[in-house]
């Protein structure tokens, strides 16, 4: 196959690249090391690539998100689901304190309001704290294939500084989107953003929802195709955040990325995609992570919007 060498040349083209910074308002993250560069794709029939730092560790962050997203509304259906959380791009940042006029909804669940909703709505609704979040992780775990674990320093180290969360948890429950204990599901939506992934993992979740929401090597169903397809519309229009709209015309791949440096891709039918670099732009998003996605976009001509 020509991909290893493709996948070596494209990171050996964006390698000198040192623009960006690692996220500081999370003080574990500031302390990555910035140089580290990774990349895998995940093919629907069960092939995985991957070059570069692909066994370095690091946490999942907001690419939890879609994921848990895809739970929620697997656990709980759609109706359910969709008067919690809207699904209109908010054009604003993945940390913006900001509710939809009138229904009080956030309005997406890929900025971090509408995700601390959806983490509340994954499991049956009764379940403890403690079981939900075991759910959480045990479903993020069955998207990659593997048993996946939290880094408890970085869960630490956000859980110190995550006054925004809190605050954004308190306006939910002002609104009655979180009929609970604000701090208890903000501690759960930290610690499911604080698993362990590798991008060869990132690559793999990807690819099990371009395969309709069955794991490619082990023939799994994680979730059910109707989901999937919520769940890439939702990534294609608010996966970036208040770069979406350059994302979509420049990559046209649904997308999510995370403060940590990852940043994954998932073409329906064909490949999951991720990369690893802790650089970020003012977005939030990896520097030489959106670089690969745009080459990888042109070169293979993976633009869902380009006519063949
Ligand atoms: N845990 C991070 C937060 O809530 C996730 C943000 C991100 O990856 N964009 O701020």
């Amino acid at each position: 196959s020509p991909i290893p060498d493709y996948l070596a040349e494209v990171r050996g083209a964006v390698e000198p690249d040192r623009s960006g910074a690692p996220a500081d308002y999370i003080p574990e993250l500031a302390a990555a090391d910035p140089e580290r560069l990774g990349v895998a794709f995940a093919m629907v029939d069960g092939e995985v690539y991957a070059s570069g730092d692909v066994d370095q560790a690091f946490t999942i962050q907001s690419i939890s998100k879609p994921f848990v997203y895809a739970l929620a509304l697997a656990d709980r259906g759609f109706g359910t689901v969709l008067d919690k959380v809207g699904v209109e791009p908010s054009g604003e940042a993945f940390n913006e304190i900001s509710l939809e006029p009138g229904t009080g909804r956030p309005f997406n669940p890929m900025i971090n309001a509408g995700a601390i909703a959806t983490h509340s709505l994954v499991g049956t609704g009764q379940m403890g704290a403690d079981v939900r979040l075991r759910r959480v992780i045990d479903g993020l775990s069955a998207f990659a294939g593997r048993g996946l674990e939290t880094d408890e320093s970085v869960f630490a180290s956000e859980m110190a500084h995550a006054h925004r969360n809190f605050a954004i948890a308190h306006m939910l429950r002002t609104h009655g989107i979180l009929t609970e204990d604000p701090a208890t599901v903000v501690e759960g939506y930290i610690r499911q953003c604080a698993v362990l992934v590798t991008v060869r993992d990132l690559a793999v979740m990807a690819a099990t929802l371009a395969n309709n929401g069955v794991h490619p090597v082990s023939g799994q169903r994680v979730v059910p195709g109707p989901v999937v397809r919520q769940v890439l519309s939702v990534m294609s229009t608010c996966g970036m955040y208040d770069a979406a709209g350059d994302w979509a015309t420049q990559v046209g791949i649904p997308a999510k990325s995370g403060v940590a440096g990852g940043l994954i891709g998932s073409l329906p039918g064909q490949i999951g995609i991720a990369t690893f670099s802790p650089r970020l732009d003012s977005h939030g998003n990896s520097v030489r992570g959106v670089s690969l996605f745009e080459r990888f976009s042109s070169d293979m001509g993976l633009h869902l919007m380009e006519v063949p």
